[in-house]
Order: C-alpha cells, then sequence, then structure tokens
C-alpha cells in the first residue's frame, strides 16, 4: 500500500510525545524535521522535495 507523502512518513522527521502522569507516553500531532537543517513540522504537512519514505 502507498503511504501518504507527508511528513510523519518521511526518514527525517522525528515524532515529538508528551509523557503523561502515569508513565506512558502519547502521540502529539507534530514533530521535527533534520533535513537539511533542524525545524518543526506538524505530522500532516505536505512533503516537501527532500522527501525520503521511511522503511519500518
Ligand atoms: S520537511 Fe521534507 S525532509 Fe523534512 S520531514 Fe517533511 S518531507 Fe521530510
Amino acid at each position: 500500500m502507498e503511504q501518504e507523502r507527508i511528513c510523519q512518513t518521511c526518514k527525517h522527521f522525528y515524532q515529538h510525545y508528551i509523557k503523561l502522569a502515569r508513565g506512558t507516553y502519547n502521540m502529539c500531532g507534530s514533530g521535527h524535521c533534520v533535513h537539511p537543517r533542524l525545524k518543526f513540522r506538524y505530522n500532516n504537512t505536505k512533503a516537501c522535495q527532500h522527501y525520503v519514505l521511511k522503511e519500518n
């Protein structure tokens, strides 16, 4: 199945999480991109020209 071309499916994207009081983590709707430089991105931001599909 083809992945949607958004930041969340790109190998340069690092997901952000919130730590809950009970010690578990919840995924945020955002993260950061490290290529070609560090920047904030929402999970569903449309892919840019540097997009590379993340391998699972
Ligand atoms: S901004 Fe571009 S390189 Fe960065 S995570 Fe999104 S698609 Fe990938």
